[in-house]
This record gives structure tokens, C-alpha cells and sequence, in this order.
């Protein structure tokens, strides 16, 4: 279907599935997919961008659930924030949905989308630590009308990128069935975007902790020297905790490592300080992780 909204954009087409989102994409090289729109609004309505055709992605039913596959869950990039953070989605991913539950104020949660949230890339992000944790992957349409699918991280870090005319189309995140913890510091109360945030996933299969750190940086960090240093005291076989100094030294060693400390000075000159931006936002970090791995174990 198309219309036209002369103001907003030349032509909006609305396709019924993916097949016809990206057949409208292909034919409108200069078209701009919109899902939930609370991100692409926000550009236009801000004058950053001014699309002459829009692809709403908000009739394709197929990207707004979830189906099952190989001990995976296929998650549909239509997905909102709000369908998300409900209780039988919580019970699979429980990460996730507590990231779904904090992503903005209820308007922004009830339309906006996982998809929207993966390309926007934006550092806060909410989804994205999570996805990293969880070692997920994005399934694009291609506009061949085939697929491929790559890790998160590397679309995020730029190794990949989305070419004129895909979709991201489906999210697969492994299901786990052991504890998941996602926690975020906003530097207010109440909804507002992350200063900084922890995913946790255990991993008993593979005996691996798992953690990724949000919006430190451009793309979220996976401290792996430290989930592997913590996996090795961990008690696998039986449900022993950590000790409090066990956690507070991942903590630490998670926040050392996503904010280390400046080079080391030249000969004769002053030894370098961590600004006190840097130190309190290390400080967070470490708490956020120390915290996210104690409630995982409780
Ligand atoms: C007031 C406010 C508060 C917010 N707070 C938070 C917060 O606390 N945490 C948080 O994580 N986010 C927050 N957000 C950001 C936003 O809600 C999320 O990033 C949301 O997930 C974006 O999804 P969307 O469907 O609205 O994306 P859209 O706005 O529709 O699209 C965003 C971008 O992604 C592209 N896109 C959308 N879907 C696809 C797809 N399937 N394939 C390829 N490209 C696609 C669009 O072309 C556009 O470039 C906030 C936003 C607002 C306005």
C-alpha cells in the first residue's frame, strides 16, 4: 500500500512481509526503513534527517513474535520493547527482558523495537550488552531475497554492516535456562538512558560467565579475561556461591579493564590520573558487575 505524506516524506509504503520490505527498499534505493520510528522520528522531527520515502516495517507479522530452532530462540525484529519485557518472554531470556523493561518511558517501550534498537547501534542501547552476553546473532534479509546471518558484535563494532536495502530481520539468542542478570546506572531516578549497564549470563554447558558493559564506549565490551578468571573459581557441580570478596574482584577486574588506567608517564614526568569522570564511572562499572554476578548466584 502507499500513500503519501507530502511533509514527512514522499511516500510511505506499508509491506505485509519481509519479502515486500525489502522488494520496496530495492526499488527505493533512498527509501528508509521505520519500525517503531521512536529513534527516526526523533532524527526527523530534530531536522537531522529528511527521508523522501519511508518502509514501515510495523505490518510484517512474521518479525513480531518468536519461533524456536536448535536450542535457539529466532526473535523477530519487530519485537517491542514492551512485548519483550513480559513475563513469558522472561522466562527464556530473562536478561533481555529486564533490559526491555528499562529501555525509556512507556510510550518509547510500546513502540519501539530489538531491531530498531540493534541498527540505531546508538551506546545506550539497552538490548545490545545483553546480545553481546549472549554471544547472539542477526539474521539480515538480504536483496537477493536470501539471508545471512553474522554476530551482533560485529554489526555493532562495524566488522559488517547492513547494506542499501537490507533488514535486519531476525535476532538468534541462545536459550540458556541459568540465571541472567542485566543491570543499568542512569545518574537519575526513574527511565532515562544508560550512564552504564551490565549483562550477565551464565553459561553451565560450557562453564563460561559471561558479561558485556554498556555504554562505556561506542559498542559494548566483553572483559573475557575477567569471565574466564571468574568461571575458574566458580562452582559448577554444586551451588556454592562466591564469597563477597570474590565479587568484588570482578567487579574490579571488569571495570579495569572496560576503563584502564592512562599509559604509564615518560621518564621524569608526572605519573597520569584517571580523570574523576572516568574514576566514578569505573566505580559504577564495578559495582553494576559486582552486583549483577552476586544476584546470578544468589
Ligand atoms: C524519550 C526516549 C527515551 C529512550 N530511552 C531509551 C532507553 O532508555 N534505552 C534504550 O535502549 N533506548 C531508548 N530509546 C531509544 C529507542 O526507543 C530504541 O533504540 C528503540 O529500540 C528503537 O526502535 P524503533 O523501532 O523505534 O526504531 P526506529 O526509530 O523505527 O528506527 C531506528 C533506526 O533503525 C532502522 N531500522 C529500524 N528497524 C530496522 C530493521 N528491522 N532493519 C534495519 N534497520 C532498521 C531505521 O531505519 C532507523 O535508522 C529512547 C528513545 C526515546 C525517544
Amino acid at each position: 500500500m502507499t500513500t503519501h505524506a507530502p511533509q514527512a516524506a514522499q511516500t510511505v509504503v506499508l509491506p505485509d512481509s519481509l519479502d515486500e520490505a525489502v522488494a520496496a527498499l530495492t526499488a527505493m534505493p533512498a527509501a528508509v526503513p521505520v519500525a517503531g520510528g521512536t529513534d527516526l522520528m526523533a532524527a526527523v522531527n530534530a531536522g537531522l534527517l529528511r527521508p523522501s520515502a519511508l518502509v514501515g516495517l510495523g505490518r510484517i507479522s512474521e518479525l513480531r513474535g518468536w519461533h524456536y530452532q536448535d536450542g535457539a530462540a529466532l526473535l523477530g525484529s519487530g519485537l517491542t520493547h514492551a512485548r519483550i519485557g513480559r513475563p513469558d518472554f522472561a522466562a527464556l531470556i530473562p536478561a533481555l527482558a529486564a533490559a526491555a523493561r528499562a529501555a525509556g518511558p512507556p510510550q518509547v517501550r510500546n513502540a519501539g523495537t530489538l531491531g530498531g534498537n540493534i541498527a540505531s547501534a546508538d551506546r545506550t542501547g539497552d538490548a545490545l550488552p545483553v546480545l553481546a552476553a549472549l554471544d547472539a546473532t542477526v539474521v539480515i534479509a538480504e536483496t537477493t531475497g536470501g539471508h545471512r546471518e553474522i554476530p551482533v558484535s560485529h554489526l555493532l563494532a562495524g566488522v559488517e554492516m547492513l547494506r542499501p536495502g537490507e533488514l535486519v530481520a531476525f535476532v538468534r539468542a541462545p536459550l540458556l535456562h541459568a540465571p541472567q542478570v542485566f543491570l543499568k546506572a542512569t545518574g537519575r531516578t526513574g527511565p532515562g538512558r544508560a550512564v552504564a549497564s551490565v549483562a550477565l549470563v551464565l553459561d553451565p554447558a560450557h562453564r563460561s560467565v559471561r558479561c558485556a558493559v554498556g555504554a562505556v564506549a561506542p559498542t559494548p565490551l566483553r572483559p573475557m579475561e575477567a569471565e574466564q578468571w571468574v568461571a575458574g573459581l566458580m562452582d559448577w557441580d554444586g551451588h556454592r556461591g562466591l564469597p563477597p570478596e570474590a565479587l568484588a574482584a570482578f567487579g574490579e577486574y571488569v571495570a579495569a579493564a572496560c576503563i584502564p588506567d592512562p599509559p604509564p608517564a615518560a621518564e621524569g614526568e608526572e605519573p597520569p590520573r584517571l580523570p574523576a569522570a572516568a574514576l566514578h564511572l569505573r566505580r559504577t562499572v564495578s559495582a553494576l558487575a559486582r552486583r549483577a554476578l552476586g544476584r546470578a548466584l544468589s
